[in-house]
């Protein structure tokens, strides 16, 4: 049973999630955040419901998942877990153990590029999902490979950039990147990654615009990063 963690489980966490839980492949699921359920987050954030505003967002996602499948015939395939907590270079790499692959749903730059880091450190294929406005991206990073988060940008940017509950995020969108994250999970754990490309969609006019990408040589990931817990 592969073992995929997801960080952030919010607009493109919980499609993902839900995507996964559904595909019939056996996994065992790992939710990690450490927000609670807000009100507002209820038009995107496709696993909760107004009785859970409130409740740490890790739990309540991992009950409804659970509840689905405790019917069903193929549940020994499936598990799913939950820590309510904050992704950092020291929690990082202890929850990336025995991980086949992490989903990066995080809403921030600062905790993107410490997922970037552990993975890379770890050896942990990585898919990159964010959606802001009317803009989505998915790229799927296999460390030392393919391009990672530092080939495209030294690191998080200087000054604060809005996130999405501040610069507003078109709710449909996030179920397309959001599932589209959990296609390229499946892709890598059946040995056919999709790596190397970023994928950006345009939600006002439907437009795709797939750019390849290089390593760049100079970038850590070529060599591999040391562990964030060193
Ligand atoms: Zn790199």
């Amino acid at each position: 049973m592969s073992r995929v963690v997801i960080l952030g489980v919010g607009g493109l966490g919980c499609p993902a999630a839900l995507a996964l839980a559904e595909s019939g492949v056996p996994l065992d699921l790992l939710l990690i955040d450490d927000d609670v359920v807000e009100r507002s987050n209820l038009a995107r954030q496709i696993l909760f419901r107004e009785q859970d505003v409130g409740e740490p967002k890790a739990a309540a996602a991992a009950r409804r998942l659970g509840a689905m499948h405790s019917q069903a015939r193929d549940r020994a395939s499936f598990r799913v877990d939950f820590e309510n907590i904050r992704w950092s270079g020291s929690t990082g790499a202890a929850l990336l153990r025995g991980a086949d692959i992490l989903l990066d749903a995080s809403d921030n730059f600062a905790t993107r590029f410490v997922a970037n880091d552990a993975c890379i450190a770890a050896r942990v294929p990585l898919i990159h999902g964010a959606a802001l406005g009317w803009e989505g991206r998915l790229l799927t990073i296999l460390p030392g490979l393919t391009a990672c988060l530092r080939c495209l940008f030294e690191g998080p940017p200087p000054g604060p950039l809005p996130t999405c509950a501040e610069a507003g995020v078109a709710s449909p969108l996030c179920g397309v990147v959001g599932a589209a994250m959990a296609r390229a999970a499946l892709q890598v754990l059946a040995g056919k990654p999709a790596a190397g490309v970023l994928r950006r969609w345009e939600a006002r006019t439907g437009a795709e615009r797939p750019l390849t990408l290089r390593r760049d040589p100079s970038c850590a990931c070529g060599i591999l990063l040391p562990c964030p817990s060193q």
